[in-house]
Order: structure tokens, then sequence, then C-alpha cells
């Protein structure tokens, strides 16, 4: 019976992609806002961003030095200077105030405007201006060098012109582009809005963190797992906390999700449970449940939930509740669904190929995620990888030590020492490069 059971099963599995499918099938991008620029750090551009000014705005100085007419240095030399008559100094953020003649120079600052008449800048370095204590005006200066024009002059618009296409719709706000967003005097900008993703644990065993202890009972760490890996995608969580297997607390709990753009749930998906999520999230709307030819994480619900007042159902992804099928579940289908919301691909992490140290074993021809440590041999130049300990799908300390899931493919029985693996990485800590 067993084995009839589990055969029927296995025919009834999803593979992994086919599961990823089904669920991002349901999912679109979300409407823009306008936010602050710098709160908008990951957030995809709804709009292409045209300059309103040409950046540089003015030519300017590159250098701090003196502002000349660049014939005016023919034969100048370290033996042999040119002195000019210092007009003025120019300050970056003021406007000169005089033109250069012939025979004249002003002293002047790096971003400060180049002023009329001038056509290179001499630096300091190369002037008398390291001999003497103090220059002031109606003083002169020595030029010790010959400079052609243009020389250390930063040209208006060169690195963008008025007009310009600066970034396209669909780029993804980092922190280079919000210096360059406030170079355009913006502080503003239109991008896709975050999810707000409710999160919701499920289980008479459990307890919120902080709670005293009580003998018989499990802390929640579900919600907090998912709520930083919501946060870590760039969705707004919502945890709603525990809902006791009771069908009126679960439903209240749900309630609080309506303003959500997904509703993540954990336990209560697997085969035979006794838990009520099924029947009370059935009642609410649609509802599937999917075995997925993956370790962990193998049980899986997908469907809508319906709120009375909402016109439209918000999508449901039930998670396995062993904390580490929630966070591996949770990798393959919430955190793609995150990013489409945001207007981005659904994205794959980076894969390395490493060497694998110990073993992984798959012993029902599922894709198995192994919880490994990815570190770069940097003798071999190699990247290589180690078990961070059981792989049971309750043990999160070996989830917490791990930076990279290590796949063993659905038709390989076992990985040994020395076989090449493909690692998923979660991190990419700088001291393994
Ligand atoms: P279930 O899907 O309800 O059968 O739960 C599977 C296992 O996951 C059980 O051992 C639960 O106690 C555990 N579990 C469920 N929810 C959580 C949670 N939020 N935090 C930690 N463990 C959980
Ligand atoms: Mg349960």
């Amino acid at each position: 019976m067993e084995s009839h059971t589990h055969h029927h099963h296995d025919e009834d599995m999803l593979s992994v992609e086919q599961a990823k499918q089904r669920v991002l099938a349901n999912f679109g991008v979300l409407d823009a806002e306008i936010v602050p620029v710098t709160q908008a750090i990951g957030q995809v551009l709804s709009n292409d961003i045209f300059s309103p000014l040409d950046i540089p705005p003015l030519n300017n100085s590159a250098m701090d030095g003196y502002a000349v007419i660049s014939g005016d240095t023919d034969g100048a030399g370290a033996d042999n200077p040119v002195f000019l008559d210092v007009l003025e100094t120019i300050a970056a953020g003021s406007l000169p105030k005089v033109k250069i003649g012939p025979g004249k120079a002003s002293r002047i600052m790096t971003g400060a405007p180049i002023p009329p008449g001038a056509d290179a800048v001499v630096p300091f370095e190369l002037t008398t201006e390291m001999l003497i204590a103090t220059v002031k005006e109606d003083d002169s200066i020595g030029i010790l060098t010959e400079v052609s024009e243009g020389n250390d002059i930063r040209i208006a618009g060169r690195d963008v012109g008025r007009g310009d296409k600066v970034l396209d719709k669909g780029s993804i706000i980092k922190p280079s582009t919000v210096g360059l967003l406030a170079a355009l005097g913006l502080s503003e900008v239109s991008v896709i809005r975050r999810p707000v993703v409710a999160i919701l644990a499920t289980g008479d065993e459990l307890l919120e963190p902080g709670a005293d202890y009580v003998e018989g009972k499990i802390y929640d760490s579900n919600t907090n797992t998912l709520v930083a890996s919501v946060e870590s995608v760039g969705g707004i969580p919502l945890p709603l906390g525990v809902a006791p297997d009771n069908a009126g607390e679960l439903r209240s709990k749900l309630q609080q999700a309506v303003d959500s753009d997904l509703i993540i749930t954990s336990a209560g998906v697997s085969k035979g449970d006794y838990d009520l999520v099924k029947d009370v999230l059935e009642e609410h709307g649609n509802l599937e449940f999917w075995s997925v030819r993956m370790r962990p994480a193998k049980p899986l619900a997908f469907g809508h939930l319906d709120f009375d007042k909402r016109s439209d159902s918000i999508p449901l992804l039930g998670l396995p509740g062993n904390p580490v099928s929630t966070f591996v579940a949770f990798e393959q289908f919430g955190r793609p669904a995150i990013r489409l919301m945001m207007g981005k691909a659904a994205g794959e992490r980076p894969i390395v190929k490493a060497t694998l140290a110990d073993s992984i074993h798959n012993y029902d021809g599922r894709r198995v995620y192994a919880r490994v440590r990815v570190w770069k041999d940097q003798d071999r130049g190699v990247y290589c990888a180690e078990t961070t300990g059981s792989q049971e799908s309750n043990i999160l300390t070996a989830l917490a030590y791990a930076n990279g899931l290590g796949i063993c493919p659905e038709d390989i029985t076992t990985l040994g020492p020395g076989d090449e693996i493909e690692v998923v990485m979660l991190d990419w800590p700088e001291e393994i490069l």
C-alpha cells in the first residue's frame, strides 16, 4: 500500500519549474508611486528620466589653479616662468566677475566656472603658487608650464546634456542612481510600488518570540524568516502573527490581509494534516494543493482569497511549516513573485560551481536543495562547498550556517567528496571571493 501511494504521488508531483510557472503566471507588475529618491532603492523606474539641465551646468575647472589664455603660456617652463596678473579668486559656487584678457589670470578652485576669455587652467603645482606665502589680487603668478587649449577644463554638458534620456524605464534604482537623480535636481521619483506581503503563521504549538516559554510549545520562527526574506527582496512585510488551529481565529487573522498584494502562510498544507488551514482558505477562494519534486518543501498550496471589501482576489502562497521548508519554498516561489510585482525579471540568484567536500543524498528522486557553505580555495582558485549540518527540514542552524543551497538533481542519488555541485548563492560574503 505504502509503495502504491508513493508511486501515485510521484506522478502527480510537479517539477520545481512547473510549480514556479504556475505560481508566477498569477503575478503582474503593480502600479507606480512617487517616493523620495533615497527610499526608492531596489525599486524600478516607471518612466524614462530626461535631464532638465546640462551636467556640468557650466564649463568649470577640474583643478585648483589659474584660469589663463593658453597662448599666454607659450614658452613657459620650470626655469622660465611666464608672469600673469591675478584678477580675482573664483570659488566653487560663485560666478567670475571679470574677463581674462591677455597677460591676465584668475585664481580658480575645482568646480568653479571658467571666466570668459580663459581657455585653460594651470594647476597650482605648475605655478609659483606654492612658492609664495599668499597670493592677493593684483599680485602676479608665475606659470611654469605650457598648457594647451582646454587643459583641466570640464566642459558643460559633458556628462549629461539637457533633454538627454539619462535612465530608462525599467532600470533598478541603486545607490549610484540615487546620486545621479539628485544631480539632476530631483528629490522624488516615480517607481513601481513595493508589494505589501501579509505573513501568517499557523499552528496551536506556536508562541510569539518574546513570550514566556510554555511547555509543549515552540517559538514561531517562520514569521521572522519571511519578514526578513520579503524585506530583502524589496517587499513590505505585514506580519499578522500566529493563528491557532481554529477556524474563527484563522478567518479573523486573514481579514487583516485585505489590503495586501500577496498573502504567505506557513504550515498546514501537508497531506493528512490535522490543521484547518485548507478548509478555511478554501471557503474564501480557490486553493490548490501541490506536491513539488523538491526536498525540502514538497507540499505547497497556491490560490486566491476573496474579501468582501475588495473586488479583486489576493494571491495566496501556502508554504510548508517546517522552518527550512518555509525558507526554501519562499526562495523558489515567493521571491520571484515579489520581483515580478516590482517590475523586475523573476530572476535567479547567482549560481557557482563548487567542489563538494562531503556528501549529499537524494532518497526519492526529488531535487535536493542542501544547506551548504561555500568558500574559495585560494591556492587552487576553485570554490568548495560543504554541508552545514543535518539536512532534515526542521534543522534551522544548518540553514543559518549556510551561504548557499547546493543542488543535487532529481536523477542523481548521491553526490560525494570531489564531485562538482551547483550552488545557488544566498549571500555573497565578500570574504569568499
Ligand atoms: P504543519 O505543516 O502544520 O504540519 O507543520 C510542520 C512542522 O513545522 C511542525 O513541526 C510545526 O510545528 C512546524 N512549524 C509550523 N509552523 C511553524 C513556525 N511558524 N515556526 C516554527 N515551526 C513551525
Ligand atoms: Mg500545524
